[in-house]
């Protein structure tokens, strides 16, 4: 049984008299464990895919099967469960709040979830949270916050909170496009692990093609339509590449009592 299956998806945005038609009819099946790169030219829909895939909106028309249920047509609230216990999101820009530590910001989803965790002791939402921030190797660094962190460590914080109510489906919009090259390779190398060990389907949403190779299976969106689904036959290996890297820079940020001088903490 595949974990998403969408049949003849539409999407229709409506402005004034104006419409977009964004999805023009995707159809395709995902199997759990599999590791989907979604590429396509910018407006071609891969966005409002992943916002239908990641139960963020519904579909104008079609069908969603997200785990044997349908959820094409599920109330805003039932979306919102859904979504809270199968699918973490990672983004471009990591989202985390500013003046919040690692940990606290790791956590967060366990405050606001529907699920009953919001039932969780203080100590067990801390348990589960240095857990996951141990599974990105973030451990040591849970009582920084993200300015005092550097770009790949604050995705690797969001890819953390992503983990913290252990989704089966990760979705990650353009998550190394505010990084350099070899943080990309380790951000990667952290979601290859993730789907490797954990069998966590991850649908990765990048117009990069080379980042699109650490994936299994490579979609391609353009005008609304798939118009091109491939295995990927020379996949990358993130820990292969990065074993085989000269070692890392020193670490260049500074201590929070220079940088707090250098640059105000933004709001
Ligand atoms: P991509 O992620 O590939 O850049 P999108 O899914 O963001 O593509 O956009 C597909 C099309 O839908 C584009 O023409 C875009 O302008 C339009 N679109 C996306 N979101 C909205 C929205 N909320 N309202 C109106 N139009 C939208």
């Amino acid at each position: 049984m595949p974990i998403i299956e969408v049949r003849n998806l539409t999407k229709v945005y409506t402005i004034g008299e104006i419409k977009v038609h964004a999805l023009r009819g995707v159809s395709l099946s995902v199997e759990a464990g599999e590791f989907l790169a979604v590429t396509g030219p910018s407006g071609s829909g891969k966005s409002t895919f992943m916002h239908i895939a990641g139960c963020l909106d519904r579909p104008s028309s079609g069908t969603y099967i997200l785990d044997g249920k349908d959820v094409s047509k599920t109330s805003k609230d039932d979306l919102a469960r859904v979504r809270n216990e199968k699918i973490g999101f990672v983004f471009q820009g990591f989202n985390l709040l500013s003046r919040t530590t690692a940990l606290d910001n790791v956590e967060l989803p366990l405050l606001y979830n529907s699920n009953g965790a919001t039932k969780l002791r203080a100590k067990d939402r801390h348990d589960r949270a240095m857990k996951v921030l141990e599974a990105v190797n973030l451990g040591s660094r849970f009582h920084h916050m993200p300015n005092q962190l550097s770009g790949g460590q604050q995705q690797r914080v969001a890819i953390a909170r992503a983990l913290i109510n252990e989704p089966s489906i990760i979705l990650a919009d353009e998550p190394t496009g505010n990084l350099d090259t070899r943080t990309s390779i380790e951000v990667m190398g952290i979601f290859q692990r993730l789907n490797r060990e954990r069998g966590i389907t991850v649908l990765l949403i990048t117009h990069e093609m080379d980042i699109a190779e650490y994936g299994t299976r490579l979609i391609r969106f353009r005008d609304g339509r798939v118009v091109a689904d491939q295995k990927v036959i020379h996949r990358r290996n993130a820990d292969e590449e990065l074993a085989a890297l000269p070692p890392p820079e020193p670490d260049q940020i500074p201590p929070p009592e220079e940088q707090a001088k250098a640059e105000p903490a933004h709001h």
